[in-house]
Formats: structure tokens, sequence, C-alpha cells
């Protein structure tokens, strides 16, 4: 009876520890940017990472983005920033260096992801 009771106290305490673990997780993934923002001047590199938006610069001014294609593709994805052109994203980011790009990308061949980058993280579209 004792060796029971042992038993399901420590199998208690290995599910608290594992939800606390759990807990922490999403919580590091919450704080943690999903993509990152890396600016550039002249040119993109030419070969891309993945989780990345690349942002091209001149004189300052955002007026390209790139990035491949979160979903797993491997499809490269290019918005125009600037507004004298369309389609035309407005891209921004906060004094943590997160992303964001207004509006939603969403990819009307191949694999139709449909996502917003947001503070540096994506959000899906539901379906
Ligand atoms: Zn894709």
């Amino acid at each position: 009876m004792i060796r029971f009771i042992s038993n399901v106290v420590r199998a208690a305490a290995a599910r608290v520890k594992g939800s606390a673990a759990a807990a922490v997780d999403a919580v590091a993934r919450f704080l943690r940017p999903s993509i990152r923002l890396v600016k550039v001047e002249s040119e993109f590199p030419k070969r891309l990472k993945p989780h990345t938006l690349y942002v091209l610069l001149e004189d300052g001014v955002p007026w390209q983005a790139t990035m491949i294609c979160p979903c797993g593709c491997a499809q490269t994805l290019d918005m125009n920033l600037l507004p004298d052109e369309k389609p035309c994203w407005r891209f921004s980011s906060d004094r943590m260096g997160r992303a964001s790009l207004h509006p939603s990308v969403w990819r009307k061949i191949g694999c139709h992801s449909h996502f917003w980058v947001r503070q540096g993280r994506i959000i899906w579209a539901i379906p």
C-alpha cells in the first residue's frame, strides 16, 4: 500500500513538473519571435535563411521585403513596400526589432499560404 501511494505521488509530481515545463515552453514561444528581422542595404543575400524577413533599405527607406514561405514549401515571397506600386505592404518594426507587415501575405498559387507577420511572429489565417 505504501508503495502504491508512493507511486501515485511520484506520478502526480511528474505530471505537475511536466505541466510546469509546458507552461515555461509556452511562455518562451510567446516571447521568442518566430521571424527574425534582417535589414539589408543594396541587395538581398543570395541564399535566404528560413524564419527570416529581409527588408531592403535605400537611404534608410524600406522598399522591398522578402522571405522564404513559412509553410515549408521553400518558395521565396517578395513584398513590395513602395506605396507607388501595387500590391504594397506596410512594414514596421518595434523597439525590440520585431517585424510586422500589413496587410496579410496570401499566396494565390502553390501552397496558398495566408498569414500575417505581427511583431516577429507568423499568425496563420484560419481557412
Ligand atoms: Zn508555402
